[in-house]
């Protein structure tokens, strides 16, 4: 239709909207950033799109980011000539957030206006944080392929609608032109905004221009010219030498790759030769993001081409495990048709896997050894997904094993932060395996009589109680030659480490409860497989074992509830 339209906003993006004027306001600024980070992904879809439909070009012109301002009308206008949107998709992409783990986001607002501004710049600030400095804003939009007749406008004062209609636009792309608030004029400014770009988007490969501007005597202030200037360097970050490139603008091209609003905590930069060649820029995040969980999560890193963007959340270039990890791979060899499927296949594809593997796993040892602290938020925000590592990546299980962290008996707090090697360095004289116990809590394996020996004796266990401990146990059975033995299982090889005193006790006592235990074995009929006193307890009368070879209580109920 070519009607003017008045449409709601999703409920999401009402709250959204209102919490980010509210919360986000001393940082303000970063709205230019999420809009010229918006232009420069339109650009980039544009690019890629065109590799089959040339036409999309329109005869080429460079693709650029233009900023500008209107002091008399009071606006500022980011331009670019991208891929643009049709009707539908600005009703659906200004409208709605159709992200997931959106609900995740929502459900753990707290009304605090410090913490809900971090979970916000977590979830993903973006376009609507344009509304913190301007009380209206207009969008013009064209879907290149589409005709000048078809460009829409959109406009919204970001209270709860925004309206609709049919406008014609000469060039496809989009300008986004923002309606100051009443206190926002020093925004008005060419020094400010550039200075502004400067800060956040030096890192985007498009040029962003401005008009230049020059002093007028008369009028004893600086009047814009007609001539556009670049304000940043215009290539790709990832191009450029590590010599030339500050920590900021390496934390400030993570934000607009992420989509976060924290720094990362590490990088990887390199340029790789070899069997294949190509660029990695990695970064290991600060925090989980609302989806981790969700199946449905984008993942990945950027796929690059020879500085062509192909696509985002290339998942076949990282193994699942590290999911968290963002950033850009820039290949030299990979054809520019490359698609999802030929990436599954690609030998060159199998190269980068494994090289980035290393690196990121190397980038984690660093952490560890060198900022133990940084390394504790990445433990807590992605410890778990290491974890899945032990089986999904056989080939760097061990590297992955000194990776992680466990609780355990030694400080009892539930704290992460024992290392196998700790442990291997505390085992006592005559013990040979790591003993763990595994719990559906912390509590429950903090609490568990089967700790009471290995408590008596002084030997350290393992607490373990997250979900993937049981999936990763099945595959990790040893660390440094010394097998990783559950309490809980039946023929605990404890006797070594008894005296002979404590052995001939024992015998003694297995002998005088022989009448209880057959009578116990008779009542408890087929419910058990056998009776048997124990040397174990110290203060509980029993409990129940799993045999050696058998699955452990909490991976059979995950069986279970998993429906096998
Ligand atoms: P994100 O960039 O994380 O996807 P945003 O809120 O910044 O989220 O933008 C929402 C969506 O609006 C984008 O994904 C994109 O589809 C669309 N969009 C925003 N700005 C532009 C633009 N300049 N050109 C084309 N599409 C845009
Ligand atoms: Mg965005």
């Amino acid at each position: 239709t070519t009607t003017a339209e008045t449409l709601g906003f999703q409920a999401e993006v009402k709250q959204l909207l209102h919490l980010m004027i509210h919360s986000l306001y001393s940082n303000k600024e970063i709205f230019l950033r999420e809009l010229v980070s918006n232009a420069s992904d339109a650009c980039d879809k544009l690019r890629f799109e065109a590799l089959d439909k040339p036409e999309l070009l329109e005869g080429g012109a460079e693709l650029a980011i233009t900023v500008d301002f209107d002091k008399d009308a009071r606006t500022i206008t980011i331009s670019d000539n991208g891929i643009g949107m049709s009707r539908e998709e600005a009703v659906a992409n200004l409208g709605t957030i159709a992200r997931s783990g959106t609900k995740e986001f929502f459900s753990q607002l707290t009304g605090d206006k410090q913490k809900d501004a971090q979970l916000i710049g977590q979830f993903g600030v973006g376009f609507y944080s344009s509304f913190i400095v301007a009380d209206k804003v207009t969008v013009i939009t064209r879907r290149a392929g589409l005709t000048p007749q078809e460009g829409v406008r959109w406009e919204s004062d970001g209270q709860g609608e925004f309206t609709i209609e049919a406008a014609e636009k000469a060039g496809r792309g989009t300008d986004i032109i923002l309606h100051l608030r009443e206190d926002e004029d020093e925004l008005l400014s060419g020094w400010k905004l550039r200075e502004i770009l400067r800060r956040y988007s030096d890192h985007i490969s498009l040029p962003v221009r401005m008009y230049k501007e020059e002093w007028n005597e008369e009028k004893s202030e600086q009047v814009k010219s007609e001539e556009l200037e670049n304000v940043n360097q215009a290539n790709a970050l990832w191009t450029r030498s590590k010599s030339e490139i500050t920590d900021e603008q390496y934390q400030e091209f993570y934000k607009h790759v992420a989509h976060d609003f924290e720094n990362p905590l590490a990088w990887a930069h390199n340029r790789v030769e070899g069997r294949s060649e190509y660029t990695q820029l990695l970064y290991i995040p600060a925090r989980a993001p609302f989806d981790m969980w969700d199946r449905d999560a984008k993942r990945g890193v950027k796929l690059y081409v020879r500085r062509v963007f192909i696509m985002d959340d290339a998942e076949q270039l990282l193994p699942a495990y590290l999911r968290f990890v963002r950033g850009v791979i820039d290949s030299a060899d990979l054809p520019l048709n490359v698609s999802r499927e030929i990436l599954q296949e690609s030998r060159d594809v199998r190269a980068i896997r494994e090289g980035s593997t290393k690196r990121i796993l190397s980038v984690l040892e660093d952490l560890a050894e060198n900022k133990p602290e940084d390394y504790t938020v990445f433990w807590n925000a992605f410890g778990q997904v290491l974890k899945e590592g032990t089986g999904e990546d056989m080939a760097n299980q061990e590297r992955i094993a000194k990776l992680l962290r466990f609780a355990s008996t030694h400080s009892g707090e539930p704290t992460q932060n024992v290392t196998f090697a700790d442990y291997v360095a505390r085992m006592k004289e005559g013990q040979d395996s790591i003993y763990y116990v595994t719990a559906e809590s912390f509590n429950a394996a903090a609490n568990s009589p089967h700790l009471e020996i290995f408590r008596k004796k002084g030997i350290e266990v393992l607490l373990m109680s997250e979900r993937v401990d049981e999936w990763m146990l099945n595959y990790l059975r040893e660390f440094d030659g010394k097998p990783l033995v559950s309490v809980a299982k039946g023929g605990l090889d404890l006797d070594k480490l008894a005296d002979e005193e404590e052995k001939k006790h024992q015998a003694e006592v297995a002998e005088s409860f022989k009448p209880l235990v057959e009578r116990l074995q008779a009542s408890l009929g087929e419910q058990v497989k056998e009776v048997r006193v124990t040397v174990r307890l110290v203060d509980s009368p029993a409990c129940v074992v799993v045999d050696a070879n058998e699955l452990s209580p909490q991976l059979r109920r995950m069986l279970q509830a998993a429906g096998q």
